[in-house]
C-alpha cells in the first residue's frame, strides 16, 4: 500500500523503515502534522498514519475520502482526536495500536511521581550549579501515603500494582469495571469523588471521554487532601489547567507532574527553544517550583517504537489483504456497556 505518515520524526522513520523490511509498503514520511492545510499531501495515498495530536476531524476525513484514502492508522493507543462517526459514515477504517508497552508509560509515571515528590529534577539543576544545599528539597515517603489510580486498564493496573506491592501504599482505584487481580492485592475500588477526596497522590490513566473531560477541576481540587500531588500521563484535557494553576497558587496542590497538557498540540514534539511561547497558561505552569513537565515522552522506549511500527504496518497489511482488522476502532466498541 502507499502510506503517508504525518508528523514524523527521525526516530519514527528509523523504526518504521526497519519494520517495513518485512511488509514492503511504500512509505512517505511527512514532518507536518495532519490538519486542514496538510491533508492535501495525502493525495494518491491508500492509507495514512498519524499520531496523538494530528487533526482527524470530519473535514479532514471528507478530504481524505475524496482523495481515495480508505484507512487511517493511528500509531498510538488513544483516538480522541478522530471523529469516529464521520469515519464510519465515509467508510474509512480507523486502526490503532492498543497496547505497545504499557510498562513504558507505567514506569515513566512512577519516575515522574518520585522525581516530583523527592525534588530530583530541582536537585539535579542545583548540583550542576555547585549548589549542594538541601533546603526546599524535603519529600514525603510514598509508603505512608494513599495513592489514587483513575483508570486501571493496562497502564493504570501496572501503576496500581507497583504502588501497592512495590511501595506499600494504600491504593484506591476508580474504573468503570474493577480488576479482581488488583482487588486481590488490596487495591480498593471506590467512587471517583471518594478517590479524589482521599488520595494524597492521584495518577490519571483513563481515556479522555466526555465523562472524564476536566475530571480534575476546581471542585475536585477543593475537596482533595491538602498538598495533594497530581500526576497525568494520560491526556491533557483530563485536567482543567486554569483550576490547576489556582490550586497551585493557593498551596492546596502540593505538586503536579504532567507528561500531557490540554493545549499540547501547539507545543509538544517540536524544538521551540528559539521562539516566544504564546501560551501564557503553559508558561505560568512552568514558573511553579513544584511542577514538573515533560513533553509527551512516556511512551518513548525502543520497545514501544518497535511495537508501534510493527503493529501499524501489520494492520495496513491486513487491510491490503482484506483480512479482519483486529485493531480497528469502531464507534460501537467505544460506547460503554
Ligand atoms: P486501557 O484502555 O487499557 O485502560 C483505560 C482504563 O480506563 C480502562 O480500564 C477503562 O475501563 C477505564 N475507564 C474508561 N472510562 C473511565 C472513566 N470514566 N472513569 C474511570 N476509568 C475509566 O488504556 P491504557 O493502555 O491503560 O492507556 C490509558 C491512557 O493512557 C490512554 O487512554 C492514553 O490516553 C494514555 N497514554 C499516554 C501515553 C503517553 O505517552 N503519555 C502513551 C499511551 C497511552
Amino acid at each position: 500500500m502507499r502510506v503517508a505518515l504525518f508528523g514524523t520524526k527521525a526516530y519514527d522513520r528509523d523504526f518504521f523503515e526497519a519494520a517495513n523490511a518485512r511488509h514492503r509498503h511504500r512509505l512517505t514520511f511527512f514532518e507536518p502534522r495532519l490538519d486542514h492545510a496538510t491533508v492535501a499531501l495525502a493525495e494518491g495515498q491508500d492509507a495514512i498514519c498519524v499520531f496523538v495530536n494530528d487533526c482527524v476531524d470530519e473535514t479532514v476525513l471528507e478530504t481524505l475520502r475524496a482523495q481515495g484514502v480508505r484507512l487511517v492508522a493511528l500509531r498510538c493507543a488513544g483516538y480522541n482526536n478522530v471523529d469516529l462517526a464521520a469515519a464510519e459514515r465515509l467508510g474509512i477504517a480507523i486502526v490503532r495500536v492498543p497496547a505497545y508497552s504499557p510498562e513504558a508509560i507505567a514506569e515513566f509515571t512512577i519516575g515522574l511521581m518520585l522525581a516530583l515528590d523527592r525534588r530530583i529534577h530541582r536537585a539535579w539543576a542545583r548540583v550542576r550549579e555547585n549548589n549542594f544545599a538541601l533546603d526546599g528539597l524535603i519529600g514525603r515517603t510514598l509508603a505512608a501515603r494513599t495513592a489514587g489510580v483513575v483508570g486501571t486498564g493496562r497502564i493504570g493496573a501496572l501503576v496500581a500494582r507497583t504502588l501497592r506491592l512495590g511501595f506499600g501504599c494504600e491504593v484506591l482505584a476508580h474504573d468503570i469495571a474493577a480488576d479482581p487481580d488488583l482487588e486481590a492485592i488490596g487495591v480498593r475500588y471506590v467512587p471517583r469523588e471518594q478517590l479524589l477526596a482521599e488520595a494524597d497522590v492521584v495518577t490519571l490513566h483513563c481515556p479522555l471521554t466526555p465523562d472524564t473531560h476536566h475530571l480534575i477541576d476546581a471542585e475536585a481540587i477543593g475537596n482533595a487532601p491538602p498538598r495533594v500531588m497530581i500526576v497525568n500521563t494520560s491526556r491533557g484535557a483530563l485536567i482543567d489547567t486554569t483550576s490547576l494553576i489556582e490550586g497551585l497558587k493557593s498551596g492546596r496542590i502540593g505538586g503536579v507532574a504532567l507528561d500531557v497538557y490540554e493545549q499540547e498540540a501547539d507545543l509538544f514534539f517540536e524544538d521551540l527553544s528559539n521562539q516566544v511561547i504564546q501560551d501564557d497558561v503553559f508558561q505560568r505552569l512552568l514558573t511553579f517550583p513544584n511542577v514538573l513537565i515533560t513533553g509527551h515522552q512516556a511512551f518513548l522506549t525502543e520497545e514501544s517504537l518497535s511495537v508501534i511500527a510493527e503493529t501499524t504496518l501489520e494492520s495496513i497489511s491486513d487491510a491490503e489483504a482484506g483480512r479482519p482488522l483486529s485493531n480497528r476502532v469502531t464507534l460501537a466498541a467505544t460506547r460503554p456497556g
